[in-house]
């Protein structure tokens, strides 16, 4: 006999959370879900009523899930998708249309940056310079300035993101081992802005696993595209995950301890450590700690590279 949902007792349990001591339907998960993303952003006081969130929203299960997840949880906020396409071939258009597909599905309009429309560049341009291996690395430079620069041009001073919690707790990980002080300062559910006029960025699945933002969305129906960047180096990054999974085999709250634990030493850190003030780029106005931004640096680079041939 299959186990019954230990919430309604009615429908087989069909999701095990080992964690929560819990066997839910697929209803009940759902709710779940939900409920754990209210508490969240109550928790740790996200967002107001009356503040429009703006949700980066890449085509992925994780972001799809929030977006989704957000409009259940919070049904009378004002809530925008803000999408980057970032230009890879093959990839990026497929990416937009499901970003497009989930903002009409849960009724909210989509602001989006096309990056090659924009710079005259593309992500891919990057693959021809010496930042070919730090492909990722110059990504996610691309991906801060371009989500805060929709956010701007959309009013949104809310930025709300789909980091989960294996993500954060891989970069956690990696941040702590490579003594990145300030990068695990920045790892936090609520970083508020460097500047008055940029958003408040905020993770409200930073206690939600990446195989749960997965069954959410294909319990709730929700679009996702499922291709894989091309420029992925997804095993090397599982890798350093490995440990914790190791560790939460005989205690099924380890990663919530893991991640508890980090939060304190951020705040340990934060306190101790004085983080070199930011001053506005003379190109874009965006923060920078010489000058010149890493993001206009690297538009700068590539386009040099790329009219040297
Ligand atoms: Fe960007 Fe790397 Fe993610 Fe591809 S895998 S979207 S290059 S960060
Ligand atoms: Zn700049």
């Amino acid at each position: 006999m299959p186990r019954k949902c230990s919430r309604c007792g009615s429908e087989d349990a069909e999701v095990n959370l080992p964690y929560a001591r819990l066997s839910l339907c697929r209803d009940c998960f759902l709710e779940y879900y939900v409920g754990r993303i209210k508490r969240t952003v109550e928790k740790y006081r996200m967002f107001h009523e009356d503040e429009t969130v703006g949700v980066a929203v890449s085509g992925g299960k994780d972001s799809a899930a929030l977006l989704h997840g957000l409009r259940r949880a919070f049904p009378n906020q004002k809530i925008v998708a803000l999408h980057v396409n970032l230009g890879i071939p093959e990839y990026s258009d497929r990416c937009q249309e499901e970003a497009e597909r989930l903002a009409d599905l849960v009724g909210v309009d989509i602001h989006i940056l096309d990056l090659k429309r924009e710079e005259n560049v593309s992500l891919s341009d990057f693959r021809r310079t010496v930042f070919k291996k730090k492909i990722c690395s110059v990504c996610g430079t691309i991906k801060r300035h371009s989500f805060e620069e929709i956010a701007r041009r959309a009013g949104v001073k809310v930025l709300a993101t789909g980091h989960n919690m294996d993500d954060m707790l891989s970069f956690m990980l990696n941040s702590f081992f490579t003594k990145q002080w300030t990068q695990l300062i920045r790892l936090k559910p609520v970083l508020p802005p460097l500047f008055s006029w940029m958003t408040r960025k905020v993770k409200p699945l930073i206690r939600t696993s990446g195989r749960e933002n997965l069954l959410y969305c294909l319990y709730a129906g929700v679009p996702f595209t499922e291709i894989e960047c091309p420029y992925s180096r997804g095993a090397k990054a599982k890798e350093k995950l490995k440990i914790l999974e190791t560790l939460s085999m005989n205690n099924p709250n380890f990663k919530y301890q893991a991640l508890d634990a980090f939060l304190e030493i951020s705040k340990i850190l934060e306190e101790k450590i004085r983080l070199q003030e930011a001053t506005p780029c003379v190109k874009c106005g965006f923060p920078s700690l010489n000058g010149v931004c890493a993001y206009c640096k690297r538009m700068a680079y590539v386009k040099e590279a790329l009219s040297n041939g």
